[in-house]
């Protein structure tokens, strides 16, 4: 057991603890590893979502050329998004 420093807060800790007992924040380099790869899924999966759904409203309102444009930026979040999910670190 070790004593480390919360690299978040500096409050001293021991390296047993995933997050830091002060402020929460992840100790661990599989937890840092795992907050920004779901900040990344929740990047793309916005960029999906918003990329069809503009898409969707551009074929509506008859900007074909937008609509294509808009529909590629959602599939490839999507395809980004996939890779993310079935991919281990
Ligand atoms: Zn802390």
């Amino acid at each position: 057991m070790a004593l480390v420093l919360c690299p978040e807060c500096g409050e001293e800790t021991v390296d047993q603890l995933i997050n830091c007992p002060l402020c929460d924040e992840p100790l661990t380099d599989s937890q840092k590893a795992e907050k920004s790869k779901n900040a990344r899924l929740f990047f793309f999966g916005l960029a999906f979502i918003c990329g069809l759904g503009a898409a969707t409203l551009c074929n509506m309102l008859g900007y074909t050329g937008w609509a294509m444009g808009l529909g590629m930026v959602g599939l490839a979040s999507m395809a980004i998004l996939i890779l993310n999910l079935s991919t281990h670190r």
